[in-house]
């Protein structure tokens, strides 16, 4: 059959010929070239590709092994083959997270550039090119619906928008889920995942820190419940005041959890800080996180831990 082939194809150098029978080739002298088997690697394929070899993956940034987009969003994000916990985003997390979707807050808010701020581009461009990648108008999304039985305000942040930078919609955003869940009594479960402020807004961005505290504060003052679930990566700003301030504070495997990042850390006490440093597994240890928990296990763990304080019966106990 590759006689057939080869014959009609071209005949074989003389030259490249007698250079690999002299290196002991197993293919008959005839074989072109072109068709002959390299030591190693690997044969290409002539059979058409299958569904799966052509839907588009996916690379685990941990193992690097290809996933395809449909298994992965089966299997909530997470490597089956090493366990590492790739992003979700935010809009896909809340209708994961809510069994029942019954509306959307805070789409009305805008944001604006009030210091004209650039840096290598103007902040209106950066926050178009955002909006164009992630589809979102903002870094946090705000839903309300059911999680089982239970009613829920929930927010979730975008790490793909300019890095779930917390500006004023953010704070606006997070107010209003705050408010909602203040006077609906419903608790509030927040997924953290940012860099902190946005710098773009300045100050006013360094407002929200407060804002979002008072906020909270007054859950708290009510009893309403409110549980943060940290997510790879959660810094700054947002670490320093709604991130920090839950009633329960849940974690994801390896977050990375901090203020300052590491390399500023290690460069103002001269020190080097070594793996587990700011993952979430070191700060249970250190007593910042009350559980790290699978993404397989987080849905089971919110709805048990709500239940629980909001005194509702547990559907699946
Ligand atoms: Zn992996």
């Amino acid at each position: 059959m590759a006689n057939n082939m080869t014959d009609t194809i071209e005949k074989p150098d003389t030259q490249t010929e007698q250079a690999t029978t002299a290196v002991g080739s197993a293919k008959p002298a005839s074989t072109s070239w072109f068709n002959r088997a390299v030591p190693g690697v690997k044969q290409h394929l002539t059979a058409p590709l299958t569904a799966v070899e052509t839907e588009p993956s996916t690379e685990c940034s941990s193992c690097h092994s290809m996933i395809t987009n449909t298994a992965l969003i089966f299997n909530c994000y997470v490597c089956p083959h090493c366990d590492h916990h790739l992003p979700m985003s935010a809009r896909e997390r809340l209708q994961w997270l809510l069994s029942q979707v019954d509306g959307e807050l805070g789409q009305e808010f805008v944001a604006k550039d009030p210091l004209r701020f650039v840096d290598s581009k103007p902040y209106p461009v950066r926050m178009k090119e955002a909006q164009t990648k992630t589809g979102e108008t903002e870094a946090l999304v705000v839903m309300y619906g059911k999680l089982r039985n239970l009613d829920i305000v929930a927010c979730a942040f975008d790490f793909r928008f300019m890095g779930g930078s917390m500006g004023s919609v953010v704070g606006d955003r997070f107010v209003q889920a705050a408010e909602k869940a203040l006077a609906e009594h419903k608790p509030l479960v927040c997924f953290a995942a940012s860099g902190g402020a946005r710098m773009q807004e300045g100050l006013l961005s360094l407002m929200q820190m407060a804002r979002t505290a008072a906020a909270i504060e007054r859950l708290r003052i009510a009893g309403i419940p409110y549980i943060v679930v940290l997510t790879n990566p959660v810094y700054g700003g947002v670490t320093a005041s709604l991130a920090m301030l839950g009633d329960i504070h849940l974690a994801e495997p390896k977050a990375m959890i901090g203020f300052a990042g590491k390399r500023v850390i290690e460069q103002t006490v001269r020190e080097t800080l070594e793996e587990p440093f700011q993952r979430a597994e070191f700060l249970l240890e250190h007593g910042v996180v009350d559980e790290v928990v699978h993404r397989h296990q987080l849905i089971d763990t919110i709805y048990r831990l709500l239940a629980k304080l909001c005194s509702q019966p547990n559907v699946e106990a």
